[in-house]
C-alpha cells in the first residue's frame, strides 16, 4: 500500500505525517490490519528495537476529587467503588515501588488525584521521591499530581523526579464536553512547566470517549508539537458509577489502528500501552506490542490489570525483552536534545491522572484476559467486537492503600 509505504519512510526519518495520511491509517480496512501493525512495527523496531519498558504505577492518594473528568473513578460525585485513601507516608509509597521495581519496571509513576498539589503535597512527593531513590537510585520516577503552580516542577526536579505526567486526553475541541472545571490550556501549561524545569514530559491521550476520528488525530498531533518523551495511550475502562461507564466503543482493531497513528505521528517517542489495555485489546494485547515500546506492570490506578506475571510472559512469548535498568529508553538524538543525561531524557510516566485502567484478569495470579472469566466460573463470554466488557473490569483491592500484596 503506497499510504504504509510512505508513513515508514516519514516514521524513519521522524517526518510527521499529514493529518489526511493520520485520518487514513484510522480508516483502513480490517483485511488491511496486519499490513498497517507491521508497517508501524518497523518504525517502533527502528527506534525501540523489540524493547519493553515496564512501568509501576503507585495511586498516592485516591478518590475524593473536586475537578469533573468525565472518565474518572476518582472525580467528584464518582459514584464508582473504588479505594479510597489519602496521602500514603512515604515508606508505605516506596514499599509499593518496590514490588514493581522487583518485578521488572525501571519506571515508577506517582499519582494523585486533585486538581493540582499544594506546596504541602509537593513537601510529601518529594519525601517520597527520596525514599524510593535511596532504595535504589537507578530507579527512574514520575510524578503525576494534576495542574503545577510556578516553581513546583523546579522542585519535584530538584527532589529527583525524572518526568512528569499529565495528559492532554482529547481534542482541544472536544476538551470542554469531558471536563468542566479545568480547561485544555490548563493541560498544556503544565506540560510546559515540566518541560521548562527540565522534567521529561509525559502526555497521552484517552481514545474510546465518543470522540471522532479528527480529534484522535487532532490530539495526536498536538502531542506531537508539545514534544514529550512518552506519549501513554489510553483506552477508556468506561466505569460503572461514572458518566462515561455506557461508552463501549472500541474493539481490538480500533485499538491497533490507533496505536498505530500514534507511532507514525511520534515516531521516536515512547509510546506507551496505558490502562484499558486488557479490556479493549484483550487477545490482540500481543499484537500492540509491535507498535508500542512501553506498558504498565500489573494494575492501574483504581482497576486491576492483568496479574505482572501475565505481562512478563507475554513480551517473551511474542518476542520481545523488557528493557533492562541500564538501557536507555529514548533514541540518541532525544536523549542528546534532553541535555545527555539518559535518565532525565527518557519518557514514560503515568497513564492517565485518573486513568484508565481495568483488567481481564481479577484474581491474583491469574492469566491473561480472555481466561478471567472462565475462573470466576462464568460461562459465555460475548464473542461480538463492540460489546460492553464489564465482566473484564475489576476494581482494585489490592496493593496501594490496602493490606494486600500489589499485582507486580
Ligand atoms: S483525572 Fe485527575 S483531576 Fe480529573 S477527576 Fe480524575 S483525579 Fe481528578
Amino acid at each position: 500500500m503506497d499510504l504504509l509505504n510512505t508513513l515508514v519512510n516519514k516514521g524513519l526519518r521522524r517526518e510527521s505525517p499529514t493529518r489526511e495520511e493520520a485520518l487514513a491509517v484510522l480508516a483502513t480496512s480490517d483485511d488491511d490490519l496486519l499490513d498497517v501493525v507491521a508497517a508501524a512495527g518497523k518504525v517502533r523496531r527502528h527506534w525501540f528495537g523489540r524493547r519493553v519498558k515496564l512501568n509501576y504505577l503507585v495511586n498516592l492518594k485516591s478518590g475524593l476529587c473536586p475537578e469533573d473528568c468525565s472518565y474518572c473513578s476518582q472525580r467528584l460525585g464518582s459514584k464508582a467503588e473504588i479505594l479510597k485513601y489519602t496521602w500514603l507516608k512515604p515508606d508505605q509509597a516506596s514499599q509499593a515501588a518496590a514490588a514493581g521495581v522487583a518485578g521488572g519496571a525501571k519506571r515508577v509513576c506517582l499519582v494523585a488525584s486533585g486538581r493540582g498539589p499544594t506546596d504541602r503535597d509537593v513537601d510529601r512527593v518529594s519525601d517520597t521521591i527520596k525514599a524510593i531513590k535511596e532504595q535504589n537510585e537507578a530507579v527512574e520516577v514520575c510524578a503525576c499530581l494534576g495542574l503545577l503552580s510556578d516553581g513546583q516542577a523546579e522542585r519535584l526536579r530538584e527532589a529527583g523526579a525524572d518526568a512528569y505526567n499529565h495528559n492532554l486526553n482529547t481534542s482541544e475541541a472536544t476538551y470542554g464536553d469531558i471536563t468542566t472545571t479545568h480547561t485544555y490550556a490548563d493541560r498544556v501549561d503544565t506540560v510546559n512547566k515540566a518541560h521548562a524545569a527540565g522534567l521529561s514530559a509525559c502526555s497521552g491521550l484517552i481514545a474510546g470517549m465518543g470522540e471522532s476520528d479528527e480529534d484522535l488525530v487532532d490530539v495526536v498531533f498536538s502531542l506531537r508539537e508539545l514534544d514529550p518523551d512518552s506519549v501513554p495511550v489510553n483506552f477508556l475502562i468506561p466505569m460503572e458509577g461514572t458518566p462515561l461507564a455506557k461508552e463501549w466503543h472500541l474493539t481490538p482493531q480500533r485499538c491497533l489502528r490507533i496505536l498505530a497513528m500514534t507511532r507514525f505521528v511520534c515516531p521516536d517517542v515512547e509510546v506507551r500501552i496505558a490502562g484499558g489495555r486488557e479490556v479493549h485489546l484483550r487477545t490482540m494485547q500481543p499484537l500492540a506490542l509491535h507498535l508500542a515500546n512501553s506498558i504498565f506492570l500489573g494494575d492501574y490506578l483504581t482497576s486491576e490489570g492483568q496479574a505482572g506475571r501475565a505481562d512478563l510472559e507475554m513480551i517473551a512469548d511474542a518476542g520481545f525483552e523488557v528493557e533492562g535498568a541500564g538501557e536507555v529508553t529514548l533514541p540518541e538524538h532525544r536523549v542528546a536534545d534532553r541535555g545527555g543525561c539518559g535518565s532525565h531524557g527518557e519518557g514514560a510516566g503515568c497513564g492517565s491522572h485518573g486513568e484508565g485502567g481495568g483488567c481481564g484478569s481479577a484474581h491474583e495470579g491469574g492469566s491473561l484476559c480472555g481466561s478471567a472469566p472462565a475462573e470466576k466460573g462464568a460461562g459465555a463470554v460475548p464473542a461480538v467486537a463492540g460489546e460492553p466488557r464489564t465482566d473484564l473490569v475489576a476494581v482494585r483491592r489490592r496493593g496501594a492503600g490496602t493490606d494486600l500484596a500489589p499485582n507486580a
